[in-house]
Parts: structure tokens; C-alpha cells; sequence
């Protein structure tokens, strides 16, 4: 049994995913257990844990990875708006410990979230 994340699966092409972007730095892929009519998930090839494990080194992966919440957006035809997400530790939620960002469309969404 490996120790990997599941997401770090995806990257390394050993699980399939359904993939909305990719580039050298990142990768977008619709979730499994979509939340909205669309639901993707934004993250780094690299393995960081969450939001609460960046590094200042990290600030020019974060920008790219929010520049790329937009493009897929833009591409998916979220032109109505769309919810980012980015669950972070127990408390926030986080079921998966890799860095990801939610790109939750489709839908008018509610607040406060859950
Ligand atoms: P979070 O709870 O914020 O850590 O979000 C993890 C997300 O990953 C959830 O929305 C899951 O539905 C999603 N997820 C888990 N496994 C997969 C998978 N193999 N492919 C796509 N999405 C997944």
C-alpha cells in the first residue's frame, strides 16, 4: 500500500481523473462527488499539505494556481459567478491532504457554508 495521497495518484497518472487543466505546475480535474453542476478541483504537482503549510517560497504557485481557478472557470462558462473553496485542517474540512482549491459552479450557492 503506498503511501501517497489520492491526489498524488491522479498526478502520477496512476488513478484515472477527469482532467479540465494541466501544465507543468498544476492540475484541474472535475470531482468525483460533485458538490454543483460544476465541480473541480485545482492543485500543485507539488506535495503541499494545505493552506496551512505554505511557505513564502509558495507565493508564486499560489498565484498561478488562482490564475488557473480563473481560467478554468472562464473555460467551464462560469460567467454567472462561482464559489472557491479551500478547506483547510480537521476543522475546515479537509478530507484529502493536498493542497486544493474548489471551483464550485452552476448553481446559485448558499451562505454560510455548512
Ligand atoms: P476536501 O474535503 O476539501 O479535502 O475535498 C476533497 C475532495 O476530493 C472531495 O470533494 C472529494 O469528492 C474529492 N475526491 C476524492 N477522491 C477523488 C478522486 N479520485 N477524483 C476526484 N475527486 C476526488
Amino acid at each position: 500500500m503506498s503511501g501517497k495521497t489520492i491526489f498524488q495518484r491522479i498526478i502520477d497518472k496512476e488513478i484515472p481523473a477527469k482532467i479540465a487543466y494541466e501544465d507543468e505546475l498544476c492540475l484541474a480535474f472535475h470531482d468525483v462527488k460533485p458538490q454543483a453542476p460544476v465541480h473541480v478541483l485545482v492543485i500543485p504537482k507539488k506535495p503541499i499539505i494545505s493552506i496551512g503549510n505554505l511557505a513564502v517560497e509558495d507565493q508564486a504557485l499560489v498565484g498561478h494556481l488562482l490564475l488557473v481557478v480563473k481560467r478554468v472557470a472562464d473555460q467551464l462558462g462560469l460567467s454567472g459567478g462561482y464559489r472557491v473553496v479551500a478547506n483547510c485542517g480537521p476543522d475546515g474540512g479537509q478530507s484529502v491532504d493536498h493542497l486544493h482549491f474548489h471551483i464550485l459552479g452552476g448553481r446559485q450557492m448558499g451562505w454560510p457554508p455548512g
